[in-house]
């Protein structure tokens, strides 16, 4: 990892921040400090904007096919540098090795699939109804873009966005999370060396989020925001898309429920649950938060929920045969902690778990809790962390309505052999994806967001492009 970037990059080149200021990257499984990257303030982010502008109108007249083997190159580098980047996202925030070798694959993935999808952005044409006139429909690249990821798929949060604004031809300033930016910087020397042209891609670690991302935000000069991140967070960003009417992707938060019916396989569901709740240590949008199991199998459904969780090993990532890795910070894990204490304290049953370990690096064990009180904090707060907390329903109204009563609409699993019923309730879920007897529904190839408060817009999948684009409409008269 030493020849890993630590500077900013800005207009295809690497410098150090305007002030020379530095923020520091740690190992979560230690607390060892594994890197000082550069730390972007305002002036530097001007200097981004100002690469970004530059390079729009050269990148947008870029021949789509030119734009297409940029991404599929970029997607051979990442798949053969796994190893690599997989140490790398272990190192700064912790997953185990193997989900971080499986998070390099999907993060190569959005390069593939939008390298594809750039030679197919098409418009049309066509006589308009009074016969007078024709119309030209064509699509252009939004503009210079804000993009601002999240610390838990380090990777594949960044591909996902880049991914359809280089195929789309948008230029792009990159915020990663203070967290995590060694990933962002290693990708951003993949993309240089597939033969991204200087300046379509800037990318500027900051701790100073909020002094670096207004003045972009308000300026006029950025089109378009994709953001992804907490619902809080995604708030105060639209406020300030406001003033100068900045199109916005939103993936915020989520709180899906995970609802097992009577009728439900419990080998598919205990295997689903694993997934919907382990997946990256539980630090995911995606996690089930709300398990809602019928009463006739709640019981069976906790106990052997108990086991597979108990069993699983937890540890450094980079340690073979670890199944879960530390938590992001010491603040990650006191908010889980908090939650599991306040559930206990409503009466919940510890099956698992439930308890910090002693010694360095932020550990939490796997959890599982039964017979949780509808009104504990748990229920309303995404958890990101590995406890599944159990409450029990008696009947599909019920179900439904309960999993429905929160401000978050990302994703839902549902579990049972009937068809009807799963067709039934997933169409009631107010959700934006539903798992069917599966607990993962992320593709690149299926457009992944929410609805009510979990976002807006969709990333990945044939609409994924969409979100960096612009119909344009010609009038033309019929001579
Ligand atoms: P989390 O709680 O998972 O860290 P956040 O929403 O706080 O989620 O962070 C997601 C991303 O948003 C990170 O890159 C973070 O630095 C960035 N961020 C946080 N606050 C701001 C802000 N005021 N302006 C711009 N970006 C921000």
């Amino acid at each position: 990892m030493t020849d890993t970037p630590t500077q900013l990059f800005i207009g295809g080149a690497w410098v150090d921040a305007a002030d020379g200021a530095t923020l520091p990257v740690d190992d979560p499984a230690t607390g060892e400090i594994i890197a000082h990257v550069a730390d972007a303030g305002p002036k530097d982010a001007r200097l981004a904007e100002d690469a970004a502008v530059g390079a729009q109108d050269g990148w947008a007249r870029t021949a789509p096919r030119a734009r297409s083997e940029i991404l599929r190159r970029a997607y051979e580098i990442i798949i053969d540098r796994t190893d690599e980047l997989a140490h790398l996202m272990t190192a700064e925030m912790g997953k185990p090795l193997a989900e971080a070798r499986g998070e390099v694959a999907y993060a190569a993935e959005f390069f593939r699939w939008f390298s594809e999808e750039a030679v197919r952005i098409d418009g049309s044409a066509g006589i308009l109804p009074d016969g007078r006139n024709r119309m030209l429909l064509s699509r252009r690249p939004v503009g210079p873009c804000l993009l601002i990821t999240p610390w838990n798929f380090p990777l594949a949060m960044g591909t996902r966005k880049i991914g359809p604004a280089i195929a789309a031809g948008c230029t792009m300033i990159l915020k990663p999370a203070p967290q995590t930016p060694l990933s962002s910087l290693a990708l951003a020397a993949i993309l240089k060396e597939a033969g991204l042209p200087d300046g379509v891609l800037n990318v500027v670690p900051t701790s100073r989020a909020g002094e670096v991302g207004e003045p972009l935000l308000r300026g006029g000069r950025v089109r378009k925001l994709s953001f992804t991140g907490s619902t809080q967070v995604g708030r105060l960003l639209l406020a300030q898309c406001a003033d100068t009417v900045v199109r916005t992707s939103m993936e915020l938060g989520g709180n899906a429920p995970f609802v097992v019916f009577e009728d439900a396989d419990l080998d598919k569901a205990v295997d689903g649950a694993m997934v919907a709740k382990m997946r990256n240590m539980g630090e995911a949008c995606t996690a089930a938060n709300r398990f809602f199991v019928h009463r006739s199998v709640a019981e069976e459904f906790g106990r052997r929920l108990a086991e597979r969780m108990g069993a699983l090993v937890v540890g450094p990532g980079t340690r073979d045969g670890v199944d879960v890795g530390p938590l992001i910070d010491v603040k990650g894990r006191a908010k889980v902690e908090e939650l599991v204490a306040d559930a206990v304290e409503r009466g919940a049953q510890v099956l698992v778990g439930g308890r910090t370990p002693q010694g360095p690096g932020c550990f939490y064990p796997p959890t599982v809790l039964a017979d949780v009180d509808p009104e504990s904090r748990l229920m309303d707060t995404e958890i990101f962390g590995p406890v599944a907390a159990i409450l029990t329903f008696e009947d599909e109204d019920e179900v439904v309505r309960r999993a429905n009563d929160t401000p978050w609409g990302l994703v839902g699993y549902l579990f049972t052999e009937g068809l009807d019923r799963a067709l039934r309730v997933s169409e009631r879920l107010e959700v934006g994806m539903v798992g069917l007897n599966t607990g993962l529904v992320s593709n690149p190839a299926a457009p992944f967001g929410g609805v009510k408060q979990s976002g807006l817009g969709r990333e990945g999948g044939r609409v994924g492009i969409d979100e960096f684009l612009e119909y344009q409409y010609l009038a033309v008269p019929v001579q």
